[in-house]
C-alpha cells in the first residue's frame, strides 16, 4: 500500500485531458505529480479492442474538425504518429435510407426497401429547416421575444421522418450553429482505422514526460487501478482517499473524470462543493452513445462509392437507425457498425448481447431480406453503466448561459477541473479534452506562480523585524526566500520564536 506522501499535483484520470494535463505540468517543472486513474489502462473514452480480426474503436473513433483555417491540434498529434485513418462523408447517407414500411424487396439482392433518393433528400431538407426554426425560436423565447408564441413546430411523425430527427439531434450533436469545431477546424472528420489504436496518440503523448519502455508505461507516478472516492480539500492542501484505503497528499488536485462521474456519487468532497459548482454539474446533460459492432461470415450488404452510411427508418426513434460498414476503413472485415443513443441504448446496456443480436439482426432482415447470414459475433460497449464514465459525453444544453460554462470549469480551493465537458467550444470531442487539460493546467500554474509570490511577500514581511535586529541587511521588497537563506541567520533564534516569528514559518 502507498504511504501517504505530498506530491506538488495529483491529476485524478489518465483519459486524454488527463494526459494533456499531466504533460504540460511535467513541460513547466513540475515533475513530482501523480496521476490516479480507476481503470487498469490510461485512454478513459479513447479505447480500442480487438474484435473481428480488426482494431474496433469503442469510444471516440473520428478525429473531427479537420482541413480549416486551424490546425486541429489532435490531427497534428495522428499526422505526426502516422495514425493511419479514413476521410468519412456522411452527405450521402440520407440517399440510403431502408424503411420498415415498405414492404417490397428490390431485385437485386443488396439493395433492400430502400427509398427514392429525391424523396429521402426532400424529407431531410424539411427535417433540416424545421430543426433550424425550432432553436431560432427557443433562442427568440430565451432572449424574452414572445411575440411569435411557441407554438411546435410539426413534430416528425413518419419512420423518415423519426430516422432523419434522430440523425440531426442525436445522432450528430445537438449544438447550437456556428459549430466552433467545424469553423475553427474544418468540416472534414476522419476515422480512425489503425491497429495500434486512438488511444497510441495518448501513449505517444506520456512518452514524452513518464518513462515508458516497449510501448509500456513504467513509470511509477502513474497509478492504475486507483478509484478515487474522497477528496479532502482546504487552505493547505487536498488529501486524495482512494477505494482501497491508499491516501495521497498533494498541494493541488486536477479533476478530470466526465461530467457523469460528477454527476454521479462516485466521489465525495470534504467539505461537500458549493452550490454554484454542483448547480452548474447538473446542468450539463450526458449523451449516451453507442456503437455496436457485428461480425458476418461474408457482406451481403451494398458496398460502392457513397455506400458507407445508410440508415434504417423505424416508427421507434432511434431504433437501429444508424448504420457503417467497416470495408473503408478495414477492407474484407465483413464488420457492421449500427449506433444507438441515450434511450436505446440504455435499453441495450440493460439486456443480454444474444437478445441484442436478436434485434439487430431482425432489423437487418427487415432491410436486406430473410436470407442473409446470422453474424459471427457481437460487441456491445456498456459507457452507461460503467461507473468510470456514466455516459459517453457531455452538451450543453441549447440554451445555457456562459455563467454555465465559467462554473463547470472555475476551480474550487485547490481542485481545478479539467475534461471534455469544460472546453467552452469544444466539449464532447477529443480535441475538447487535449485543449482542456492544457487551459486547466495553465490556469493552475498561474495559482502556482501567485501563491509563490504571495508566500515570498507574507515571508518577506514577517522577516522585515529580525532583519532590523540584526541590523546588518537591508531588506526590499523584491529579495526572494531562497536570498535570504544564503544570509546567515543563526537558527536558534527562529528555534527560540524570540523573535516572535509564528511557527508556520518554521
Ligand atoms: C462511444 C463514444 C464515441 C465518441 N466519439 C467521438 C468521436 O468520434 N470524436 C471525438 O472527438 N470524440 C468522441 N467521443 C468523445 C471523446 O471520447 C471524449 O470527449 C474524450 O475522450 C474525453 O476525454 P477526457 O479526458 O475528458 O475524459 P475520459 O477519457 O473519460 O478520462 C477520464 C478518466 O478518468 C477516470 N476516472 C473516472 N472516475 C475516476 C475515479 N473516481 N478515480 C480515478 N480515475 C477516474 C476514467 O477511467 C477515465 O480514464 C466519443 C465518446 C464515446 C464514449
Amino acid at each position: 500500500m502507498d504511504s501517504p506522501s505530498r506530491s506538488s499535483v495529483i491529476v485524478v484520470g489518465a483519459g486524454f485531458s488527463g494526459i494533456s494535463a499531466a504533460k504540460v505540468l511535467a513541460e513547466n517543472g513540475i515533475e513530482d505529480l501523480v496521476i490516479l486513474e480507476a481503470s487498469d489502462r490510461i485512454g478513459g473514452r479513447v479505447r480500442k479492442e480487438n474484435f473481428g480480426g480488426v482494431s474496433v474503436e469503442l469510444g471516440a473513433g473520428w478525429i473531427a474538425g479537420v482541413g480549416g483555417r486551424e490546425s486541429n491540434p489532435v490531427w497534428e498529434l495522428a499526422t505526426k504518429s502516422g495514425l493511419r485513418t479514413c476521410f468519412s462523408d456522411y452527405s450521402n447517407a440520407c440517399d440510403n435510407i431502408y424503411d420498415q414500411s415498405l414492404t417490397e424487396f428490390s431485385k437485386t439482392s443488396c439493395r433492400g426497401k430502400i427509398f427514392p433518393s429525391g424523396f429521402a433528400a426532400d424529407s431531410y431538407k424539411k427535417a433540416v429547416d424545421s430543426a433550424i426554426q425550432t432553436l431560432k425560436n427557443q433562442e427568440e423565447n430565451h432572449n424574452g421575444d414572445f411575440s411569435k408564441g411557441t407554438e411546435p413546430l410539426s413534430t416528425p411523425k413518419t419512420p423518415i421522418e423519426l430516422a432523419i430527427d434522430f440523425i440531426l439531434h442525436d445522432f450528430e450533436m445537438a449544438e447550437v450553429e456556428p459549430i466552433s469545431t467545424y469553423v475553427d477546424f474544418g468540416e472534414r472528420e476522419f476515422l480512425v482505422a489503425d491497429e495500434r489504436g486512438y488511444e497510441h496518440l495518448l501513449y505517444k503523448m506520456a512518452e514524452d514526460f513518464l518513462f515508458t519502455s516497449e510501448g509500456k508505461i513504467l513509470d511509477n507516478r502513474l497509478k492504475l487501478n486507483k478509484v478515487v472516492r474522497e477528496l479532502q480539500h482546504s487552505r493547505n492542501g487536498v488529501t486524495v482517499i482512494t477505494e482501497d484505503g491508499c491516501v495521497y497528499e498533494a498541494n493541488y488536485v486536477i479533476l478530470s473524470v466526465s461530467i457523469g462521474v460528477l454527476q454521479s456519487d462516485l466521489i465525495a468532497f470534504n467539505p461537500p462543493l458549493p452550490k454554484w459548482k454542483t448547480e452548474a454539474i447538473e446542468k450539463l446533460d450526458v449523451m449516451v452513445y453507442t456503437k455496436i459492432f457485428l461480425k458476418f461470415p461474408y457482406k451481403f450488404w451494398p458496398c460502392g462509392p457513397e455506400k458507407e452510411f445508410f440508415i434504417y427508418a423505424h416508427e421507434r426513434r432511434g431504433h437501429y437507425t444508424f448504420w457503417q460498414h467497416m470495408e473503408n476503413a478495414y477492407p474484407g472485415s465483413n464488420i457492421l457498425v449500427v449506433t444507438l443513443t441515450n434511450g436505446e441504448s440504455k435499453r441495450v446496456e440493460a439486456q443480454s448481447d444474444e437478445e441484442t443480436l436478436k434485434e439487430a439482426m431482425g432489423v437487418l432482415r427487415d432491410m436486406f431480406g430473410p436470407n442473409i447470414p446470422n453474424a459471427n459475433d457481437i460487441l456491445v460497449p456498456r459507457w452507461w453503466n460503467n461507473r468510470f464514465q456514466r455516459g459517453s459525453y457531455s452538451n450543453y444544453p441549447i440554451i445555457s448561459n456562459n455563467k454555465v460554462v465559467h462554473n463547470i470549469k472555475a476551480p474550487v480551493g485547490r481542485i481545478f477541473f479539467t475534461g471534455e465537458h469544460t472546453s467552452e467550444n469544444f466539449n464532447g470531442y477529443v480535441h475538447g479534452g487535449y485543449l482542456a487539460g492544457i487551459d486547466t493546467t495553465k490556469t493552475l500554474l498561474e495559482e502556482i506562480s501567485k501563491e509563490k509570490e504571495r508566500e515570498n511577500k507574507s515571508q518577506t514581511l514577517l522577516l522585515e523585524p529580525l532583519l532590523a535586529l540584526t541590523g546588518s541587511l537591508t531588506l526590499t521588497q523584491t529579495d526572494t526566500v531562497s536570498g535570504l537563506h544564503k544570509c546567515d541567520i543563526p537558527t536558534q533564534l527562529y528555534l527560540s520564536g524570540k523573535l516572535g516569528i509564528p511557527e508556520a514559518i518554521l
